[in-house]
C-alpha cells in the first residue's frame, strides 16, 4: 500500500549534509564544548542512525537539523539551502511524545495543520496520518487514555501530518517497555518504506541502530566527534525500490 499522504510529493524525502558543525554551550561564562566538526552527508530516501553514548551531544544535532538552534560553526543545508529556522518539512519526534493532555488524539494532529493554517483545506490527512501509525478508532480517546506506545504514534502521526521530508527521531522508543519498542521498531520502519521521508534517528542503542539504519554514525563522548561509520547490509529490508524489499504487516 502506497499511503495516501505520501502521493502528494514525487520526490522521496530530502538530503542533509553537514560541514564542519561544531557547537559550544556556554556555562557560566565557560565554553562547554559539545559538537566537534562534524561532516555527513544524507541522502534522499535513506534511514540513518546517530549512535552515541548519553550525554555526547546528540540531541542538541539534532536541534540544530530542525533549526531549533544555530551552530557556533560550520553549517547544515537540505537540498542545497542553509538550514535557517524550524520548518515542517522537517520534523523533530522527541523522547517524550509531549501531546496536549485536553485534547484528544485527532486534535493533536491536527495542531500540525492547524499551525500552517492548512486545518480547513486538508482535515483529510489526519485520517491518513492515524491510519499510517495504526490509530485509526482511537481519534477520539484523549492522552490519559493511551498506553506509552499509543502516545508516541499519536506524536509520530501529528509528525507526519504535515509530510516531512525529513524524520528525526530522538530516541523515541526509549521511555517504552520492551515488547512495545520491539513492535514499534518494526512499525517505523513499515512506516519509513509506505512513506515520503529521509529518516535521521538518535539512539544510544546499537541494536536498535543496527535494526533499522541502512547506515550507523557512531559518535565519540562529548564533544562528539564522528568515530566511525558503518554501511549496515541486513537491516530490514530497505525500500521500495530494493529487490528485498518486503512488505512489512502487522
Ligand atoms: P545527548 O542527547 O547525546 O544525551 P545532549 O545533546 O542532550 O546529549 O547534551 C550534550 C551536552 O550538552 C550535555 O553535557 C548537556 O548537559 C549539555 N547541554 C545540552 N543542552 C544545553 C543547554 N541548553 N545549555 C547548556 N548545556 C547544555
Ligand atoms: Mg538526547
Amino acid at each position: 500500500m502506497v499511503a495516501a499522504i505520501a502521493s502528494d510529493y514525487a520526490v522521496r524525502g530530502s538530503t542533509l549534509t553537514l560541514r564542519e558543525v561544531s557547537h559550544s554551550f556556554d556555562l557560566e561564562g565557560q565554553p562547554l564544548p559539545v559538537l566537534d566538526r562534524i561532516s555527513m552527508q544524507v541522502g534522499r530516501g535513506e534511514f540513518v542512525a546517530l549512535l552515541g553514548p548519553s550525554g555526547c551531544g546528540k540531541s542538541t544535532l539534532l536541534r540544530l537539523v530542525a533549526g531549533l538552534d544555530t551552530p557556533t560553526a560550520g553549517s547544515l543545508l537540505t537540498e542545497g539551502s542553509e538550514i535557517e529556522a524550524p520548518d515542517p518539512s522537517r520534523v523533530v519526534v522527541f523522547q517524550d511524545p509531549t501531546l496536549y493532555p485536553w485534547r484528544t488524539v485527532w486534535s493533536n494532529v491536527a495542531l500540525g495543520l492547524e499551525a500552517r493554517g492548512l486545518l480547513r483545506t486538508h482535515r483529510g490527512r489526519i485520517e491518513d496520518a492515524l491510519r499510517l501509525v495504526g490509530l485509526t478508532g482511537f481519534a477520539h480517546a484523549y492522552p490519559h487514555q493511551l498506553s506509552g506506545g499509543m502516545a508516541q504514534r499519536a506524536a509520530l502521526a501529528r509528525a507526519l501530518v504535515n509530510d516531512p521530508k525529513l524524520l528525526i527521531l530522538d530516541e523515541p522508543l526509549g521511555q517504552l517497555d520492551s515488547l512495545t519498542r520491539i513492535a514499534m521498531q518494526a512499525e517505523l520502519v513499515s512506516l519509513w518504506q509506505r512513506s515520503n521521508f529521509t529518516a535521521l534517528l538518535v539512539t544510544h542503542d546499537v541494536e536498535e541502530a543496527l535494526l533499522l539504519a541502512g547506515r550507523i554514525i557512531v559518535l565519540s563522548e562529548r564533544p562528539a566527534r564522528i568515530k566511525a561509520e558503518v554501511v549496515n547490509s541486513q537491516p530490514y529490508p530497505r525500500h521500495r525500490g530494493d529487490p528485498h524489499f518486503v512488505e512489512l504487516r502487522r
